[in-house]
């Protein structure tokens, strides 16, 4: 039975400057970071669009220990092994309080129960309703909350989205048009991009992109760029031609493929 501080992360550098497209929802989080009391809270939305990362930024922006985990990764053949893996997440959670828990596709453990046959659903249960312990274990004292995500809030069961557990729902949708050309600009910070780069003009190429594809996208064009040749050694320092709007399109075209 393995432990589970591989999957601490201390000193969380992600803040909510990293997180692009947010709109209304960056205040809620604000409130939560502010406040550190809420038990749990689920991100609802579909994969790439930041969900983990706006989880890191929580931890980031409250300067708090982060641990993550996939909810497949609890599910096991033996009934009890993935309940005692939660067990032991949120013992390692509270001994390093405080802490934000996260837990990717919640719905791989959190589906309605009963509603898998046979003895995989039995320890899927277990792990649920240990779960469930956890999360009540930390009512009110507001030292480690819970984020989780999933794509699928319609198939948990219900006892998971209860007052006191994961009674906070957000949702984060796929970024329109300024959202696309925020998440650019973001990941456009570290990167040498020409002056007059045109992101909305990229970000009208790439309509129902998601953050993962946007950052891609960016990270193309700059292999481009170094596979080309296109930047110079000079003495240690390198100096970088510039991305440039073609740069993007092209890499948007390589991406949508
Ligand atoms: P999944 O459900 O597939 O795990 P997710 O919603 O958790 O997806 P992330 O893993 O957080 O998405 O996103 C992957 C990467 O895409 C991030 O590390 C980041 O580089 C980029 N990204 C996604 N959304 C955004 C965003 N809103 N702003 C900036 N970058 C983003």
């Amino acid at each position: 039975n393995r432990r589970m501080p591989e999957y601490l992360e201390r000193g969380v550098d992600v803040k909510f400057t990293d997180v692009a497209g947010l709109g209304k929802i960056r205040l809620e989080l604000e409130e939560i970071v502010k406040f550190f009391t809420h038990g749990g809270i689920l991100l609802c939305g579909p994969p790439g669009v930041g969900k983990t990362l706006l989880a890191k930024a929580v931890a980031g922006e409250a300067g708090v220990n982060f641990f993550s985990i996939s909810a497949s990764q609890f599910v096991e053949i033996y009934v009890g092994v993935g309940a005692s893996r939660v067990r032991a997440l949120y013992q390692e959670a509270r001994d390093n309080a405080p802490s934000v828990v996260f837990i990717d596709e919640l719905d791989a453990v959190g589906r309605e129960r009963g509603l898998i046959k046979g003895s995989g659903g039995q320890e899927r249960d277990a792990t649920l309703n240990q779960l469930l312990v956890s999360l009540d274990g930390f009512e009110g004292r507001g030292e480690v909350i819970t984020i989780a995500s999933t794509n699928r809030p319609d198939i948990l069961d219900p006892a998971l989205v209860r007052p006191g557990r994961f009674d906070r729902k957000i949702f984060i949708p796929k970024p329109g048009l300024i959202g696309r050309m925020e998440i650019l600009q973001v990941h456009a910070r570290k990167k040498p991009m020409a002056e007059d780069l045109d992101y909305m003009a990229v970000a009208s190429m790439t309509d129902g992109m998601v953050g993962a594809e946007l950052a891609n996208i960016v990270e193309i064009a700059a292999i481009n760029m170094m596979r080309d040749g296109r930047t110079e050694m000079i003495v240690s320092r390198s100096i970088w031609f510039l991305l440039t709007t073609d740069d993007l399109l092209q890499a948007a075209q390589i991406e949508e493929r």
